[in-house]
């Protein structure tokens, strides 16, 4: 469970500015898509509530406590990259578990949660394969499942199925909608250049141009009034 909250967050490379004065209030459980066209921001916005971009000013909190002031392992955060880095050289199960294996976690806990995370993504058949005998959107869900397992209060997503082919596309949106349901409490924010994808897996809409917010609404709200 986690609010997300951002106030005048901007973000410049040099004197080029991107951010321009984002405001956003995330509730706890939402599911917000940032959409808009390639260049707007979107990428450097998510990747600014993750902390892998330092803001130029501005503030970013989750649960109300200021992002970089708490160290990254305990941010709660979980990503999702548009290109699934899994280790090539371990199986499936040892790809989900390994955050948790560095984590200290015992492996009774290891146990349950891989488990847990591949019955939600129908993973449950691959748990002993290579990467390399997965298609790429068995992967993606693997790599999906590799953030699920750190139980995250915040699921960030930039782009998660532009680079899968148009059929398996649709089959993994369907298994992030499933997976939202499965997991009602945790905050989950997606970056897509995708419409359909924005109106069928978000609460709501976040919609980003030149780096400023164009529109926020429920998919209804904006359908009606694009
Ligand atoms: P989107 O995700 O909407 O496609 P991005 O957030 O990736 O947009 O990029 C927004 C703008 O910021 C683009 O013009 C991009 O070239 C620029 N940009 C992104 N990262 C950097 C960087 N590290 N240095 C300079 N410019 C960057
Ligand atoms: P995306 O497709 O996710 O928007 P990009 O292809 O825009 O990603 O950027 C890939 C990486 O390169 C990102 O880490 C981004 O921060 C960086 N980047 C993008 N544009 C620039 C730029 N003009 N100068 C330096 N780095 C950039």
């Amino acid at each position: 469970m986690a609010d997300v909250n951002l106030r005048q967050v901007k973000k410049s490379y040099g004197n080029l500015n991107i951010l321009h004065g984002i405001d956003l209030d995330i509730k706890s459980g939402e599911f917000i898509v940032f959409v808009g066209p390639s260049g707007c921001g979107k990428s450097t916005l998510l990747r600014s509530i993750a902390g892998l971009e330092e803001i130029t000013s501005g503030e970013l909190k989750i649960d109300g406590h200021v992002v970089n002031d708490v160290p990254p392992s305990k941010r709660g955060i979980a990503m999702v990259f548009q290109s699934y880095a899994l280790y090539p050289h371990m199986t499936v199960y040892d790809n989900m578990a390994f955050s948790m294996k560095i984590g200290g976690e015992s492996k009774a806990e290891i146990d349950k949660r891989v488990r847990q995370a591949a019955e939600i993504l129908q993973l449950t058949k691959y748990l002993d394969r290579l990467p390399k005998a997965m298609s790429g959107g068995q992967r993606q869900r693997v790599a999906i499942g590799r953030a699920i397992v750190r139980n995250p209060k915040v699921f960030l997503f930039d782009e998660p199925l532009s680079n899968l082919d148009a059929a398996l596309r649709v089959a993994t949106r369907i298994e992030i909608a499933k997976l939202k349901e499965s997991m009602p409490n945790t905050t989950m924010i997606y970056v897509t250049h995708d419409q359909v994808e924005a109106m069928t897996l978000a609460d709501r809409i976040v919609v980003l141009k030149d780096g400023h917010i164009e529109q926020v609404g429920t998919p209804m709200e904006l359908y009606k009034n694009p």
